[in-house]
């Protein structure tokens, strides 16, 4: 008797302790179907081995596309596309030769928008870190001017996109970019995030030939390379990929992932992840809490990689509509908490969420820092509050960013499962909660918010500075 009177009054207790932040039951079952019926990771290693690497405009990226819209069709999802045009890019046999004082073939990688080139030869240069003042004092005129990973000593190191424009005014026939990482690898990477055609080669090349190379000029020996670029612009039409899953009303929260990826290796990483979490998102709230407040749009962006587009289009398209929110996922790996970007708005619910997700062990809990160069920037400069969530890479999956070793060999599915799970929960909390006021910031206060984490510097020097 009395041992069940003590049981009585603990089970109560208990009770009483969890009545108010039970956990409701398709949370559970979201959890469960993330880690036992994980679709992400069969549809990435699909969309990697039947596609591959995604370049925006061409036939894999095509292919892709098609995959993701079978395999959400598959599961009663009817996603549409939404058509529109950029400048494209088409990556050429280009062929980096160096020919005195030996001949060699170069590891070299063209930077997207860099344009076909008849071949040409001219002596390198090397132009350390490729500040402006730099290359303005060296005689670079008719030269291949070499550029060092190296941080300068002063002033901040300006980017591949500002160097090439640098270089090009000072009359140099094209630029070499050393990778900073080892190991024979290169890194893609766009010269233009307007789409501009590049004013001369870029090309990015590896670390030991970049080295050596350096090595040479340097110590004053005569180096010759020549070059010829297949490589070349042309506009192309292609698509986002968008799911609507209709709300009690239409204002919208969007949930987004880049899609397209660099040619090199199949895009697995970046943002191989982010398309097959975002898909899994959709499936576990279209199955397990498909009737929410606000709608939610699931979009799969293209042309990220070559300078946001798909997200800038998508912008621009639906501005006349109210979107509240938008919760971007790029090379999401393990989530280890959520960053609020500088939208103060988000804190109390990431607090909120985060103790009630022991299991998930999100050491990095909430972060409230915004950063920029993904989809959700163009959304961010409109005054849309979005989120991203920190998460965990292992060494090898960040590696080869950008890079060759970008593959489906190091997708991890628990990784997969994990993020899927947190995300579905935080877009369906998102989604259901009126008493938030989520609303649009004015210019003004994006502009400040902006400046205050000092990321005008960096808007500015890619010319994506609106303000
Ligand atoms: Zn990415």
């Amino acid at each position: 008797m009395k041992l069940q009177r003590i049981a009585l009054i603990v089970f109560v207790g208990l009770a009483f302790a969890f009545a108010g932040d039970r956990i409701p039951d398709y949370w559970n079952l979201m959890i469960g179907s993330a880690f036992t019926e994980n679709h992400a990771y069969p549809v990435l290693q699909k969309i990697c081995d039947r596609a591959g690497g995604r370049l925006t405009g061409t036939v894999q990226n095509e292919k892709a596309q098609d995959i993701l819209i079978g395999e959400l069709k598959a599961l009663g999802l009817n996603a549409k596309r939404e058509y529109f045009e950029i400048p494209g890019w088409v990556r050429g046999d280009d062929d980096v030769r160096m020919l005195e004082p030996t001949e060699r073939k170069l590891r070299a990688v063209a930077l997207g928008y860099v344009q076909k080139t008849p071949g040409f030869q001219a002596q390198v240069v090397f132009g350390f870190s490729g500040q402006k003042k730099i290359l303005d004092s060296l005689n670079i005129k008719n030269k291949i001017v070499l550029i060092g990973y190296e941080r300068p000593e002063k002033g901040q190191r300006p980017l591949r996109a500002q160097v090439i424009r640098f270089a090009a005014d000072k009359g140099a026939k094209a630029v070499l970019f050393i990778n900073r990482k080892i190991g024979g690898l290169c890194l893609a990477g766009t010269s233009s995030f307007q789409g501009d055609p590049a004013p001369i080669p870029a090309f990015s090349i590896t670390k030991e030939e970049g080295l050596w190379l350096k090595r040479l000029v340097t110590s004053g020996q005569k180096v010759v390379v020549q070059m010829t670029v297949r490589s070349y612009c042309k506009p192309v039409k292609t698509s986002n990929i968008v799911l609507t899953l209709p709300g009690k009303v239409k204002d919208k929260i969007v949930l987004g992932a880049h899609f397209d990826s660099w040619d090199l290796g199949q895009g697995s990483i970046d943002n191989g992840l982010g398309t097959a979490i975002l898909f899994d998102v959709a499936r576990l709230i279209a199955r397990y809490h498909p009737n929410n407040y606000y709608t939610l749009e699931f979009v799969w962006f293209n042309g990220e990689e070559l300078g946001l587009w798909g997200s800038k289009k998508y912008v621009a398209r639906h501005q006349n509509e109210s979107i509240l929110a938008m919760i971007n996922m790029d090379m999401t790996g393990r989530v280890t908490g959520f960053d609020a970007m500088g939208f103060d708005e988000f804190v109390p619910l990431f607090k909120e969420l985060v103790p009630k997700l022991t299991g998930f062990n999100l050491t990095q809990a909430v972060t409230n820092k915004p950063w920029t160069n993904s989809d959700h920037a163009p959304f961010m400069l409109q005054g849309i509050p979005v989120i991203t969530t920190n998460a965990h890479l292992d060494k090898d999956q960040v590696n080869y960013y950008h890079s060759f070793g970008d593959t489906f060999d190091k997708v991890r599915p628990d990784y997969l499962a994990q993020s899927a799970a947190v995300i579905s929960i935080l877009a369906s909390e998102l989604a259901n909660r009126p008493q938030m006021h989520l609303r649009r910031h004015s210019k003004k206060q994006i502009k400040q918010m902006l400046e205050h984490f000092g990321l005008d510097r960096i808007l500015k020097s890619e010319n994506e500075w609106p303000f």
